[in-house]
């Protein structure tokens, strides 16, 4: 693993035995220490990927928030609230859902006393890429679902347009993605909404901006019920 600031991308060890709970605990403790680009500076602490290690969903987001890297933990905000009702009027089990996201450091600005969410650039996405990649080598799930355009970009590539291409099944993209350690042929990759759009939109469409992220993941249930 890189020490050196922006001497990335990340280099994660994925152990080659064990079992997969056992290597999502190694990559976790590895990341923790993860300087492979500037973000660790000043954020409090990695907030690596959580959840079953043989879950079926993996919902990547774009980076952990403001109460999310004061916990250490994915989606405990404001956002994660907003996921877990759209999960449950889905009918998604939530202990079925791995949770991480493509850059695992807080990006923030200061405006006042408040931290303000700062969107990563290309480098920082790039040089944190190996470790959702390796996440999903070891969760293998069958769908993988990218919340906002951060991750639908660091997934699909910097043409796919979330509004233009939600809700729609793609092949997780490759060859090179994921190297050997590749999730099993037939995991297939959606994006919606990231949560956190529902809580920025105004009062008169939200319930509408809900619905819609509901509705994408109805589509990922739907898959899940097919197999
Ligand atoms: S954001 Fe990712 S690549 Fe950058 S230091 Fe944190 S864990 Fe490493």
């Amino acid at each position: 693993m890189s020490e050196r600031p922006g001497a990335g991308p990340a280099q994660p060890d994925v152990p080659s035995g064990g079992s997969a709970g056992a290597k999502l605990a190694a990559l976790r403790e590895q990341a923790a220490g993860c300087h492979a680009c500037p973000l660790y500076a000043h954020a409090s602490q990695t907030v690596f990927g959580e959840g079953p290690p043989s879950a079926s969903v993996v919902m990547l987001g774009e980076q952990p928030g403001d109460m999310e890297d004061r916990q250490g933990h994915p989606f405990v905000g404001p956002a994660g609230r907003v996921l877990d009702r759209a999960l449950e009027a889905a009918g998604i089990e939530r202990d079925d859902v791995y949770v991480s996201n493509v850059v695992k450091h807080f990006k923030w600005e200061r405006a006042g006393k408040v931290r303000l969410h700062k969107k990563p650039n290309a480098g920082e996405i790039r040089a944190c890429r190996p470790w959702w990649e390796a996440e999903l080598a070891v969760v293998r799930p069958r769908v993988v679902c990218c919340l906002g355009a951060t991750a639908a970009q660091a997934v699909f590539g910097p043409k796919f347009r979330v509004t233009r291409d939600r809700g729609v099944f793609f092949d997780l993209p490759g060859p090179d993605l994921f190297g050997s350690a590749r999730p099993p042929a037939g995991t297939e990759a959606i994006a919606t909404i990231h949560p956190s759009a529902v809580l920025r939109a105004p009062s008169e469409t939200r319930d509408e901006v809900f619905d819609g992220l509901v509705a994408d993941l109805e589509t990922v249930a739907e898959r899940l019920r097919r197999g």
